[in-house]
């Protein structure tokens, strides 16, 4: 793949250079990358005139989430945000035979374009797709206090970015002490650190980014006093927040 598509696809990454991301895909990510992930990527590009690639967590990302999945030793995670699947399949690859995943997404279109992939590579079995908004399944798996083995060990955050404050709250119960839940897009293309003169004029936020924003900002915030937590943000991809349940 040539190098000037791969940062056109990628437009979020946060590296100094083009150059420099492009010399991690090539050494470290792409000869790695699973063969089914690597074509629901490429499906995925194939719809970009329906859909914005840019949805998908890069494949540096993907391969992140598995290395820390296996080290967590999880099997049971949940996600929020599938789109095509592309962390969702590196997810199911991840985890072990009996591994479960709770998928949500209000939108099954678009993980309907994964899936074949997601059956080829023989994890399907591992997923339950939850088509519905994201808020009202967790707060029906909390009508009851959770029993421990229903408990999950690791959560991905990848959905509308407001609501990620609600989302936390939940999932504080829904995920095991010593359990992991991470934040996708938490750098926000870097807009987080910029101010109104900072602004591209010819590239600037849609109104909708900027309310983005502005919730990614105070989630930041946020979590960075949360006393429940322990946290890393991580500038990989579009920024990715680690956050381990203390109690
Ligand atoms: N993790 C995915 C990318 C997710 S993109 C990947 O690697 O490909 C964000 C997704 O969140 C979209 O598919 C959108 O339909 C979904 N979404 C947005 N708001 C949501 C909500 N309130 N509840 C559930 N899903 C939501
Ligand atoms: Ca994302």
């Amino acid at each position: 793949m040539g190098s000037s598509i791969d940062c056109a696809y990628f437009p979020k990454n946060l590296l100094q250079s083009d150059a420099l991301y492009e010399y991690i895909l090539k050494t470290s990510v792409y000869p790695r990358e699973h063969e089914q992930l690597r074509e629901l990527r490429e499906e995925t590009m194939k719809n970009s005139r329906a859909l914005n690639p840019a949805m998908s967590v890069p494949p540096e990302e993907g391969q992140l989430l598995s290395v820390l999945l296996k080290l967590m030793n999880a099997k049971k995670t949940i996600e929020i945000g599938v789109f095509t699947g592309y962390s969702l399949l590196a997810t199911a690859l991840a985890l072990p035979k009996d591994g479960q995943i709770t998928a949500i997404d209000c939108d099954k279109s678009t993980y309907e374009i994964g899936l074949p992939f997601i059956e080829k590579a023989g994890v399907e079995h591992k997923i339950d797709f939850i088509e519905s908004e994201a808020l009202p399944v967790l707060d029906k798996m909390l009508q009851e206090e959770p029993k421990d083995e229903d408990l999950y060990d690791f959560a991905f955050v990848d959905a509308d970015k407001p609501n990620y404050g609600e989302y936390h709250e939940r999932l504080l119960k829904l995920v095991r002490v010593g359990g992991a839940i991470a934040y996708d897009n938490t750098l926000w293309m870097g807009t987080v650190a910029a101010t109104e003169e900072d602004e591209d004029e010819d590239d600037p936020l849609s109104p909708q980014e900027k309310l983005d924003r502005e919730a990614l900002v105070e989630l930041n915030k946020f979590l960075a006093g949360d006393p429940r937590i322990e946290m890393s943000q991580v500038s990989v991809g579009d920024g990715l927040t680690i956050c381990r349940r203390l109690y």
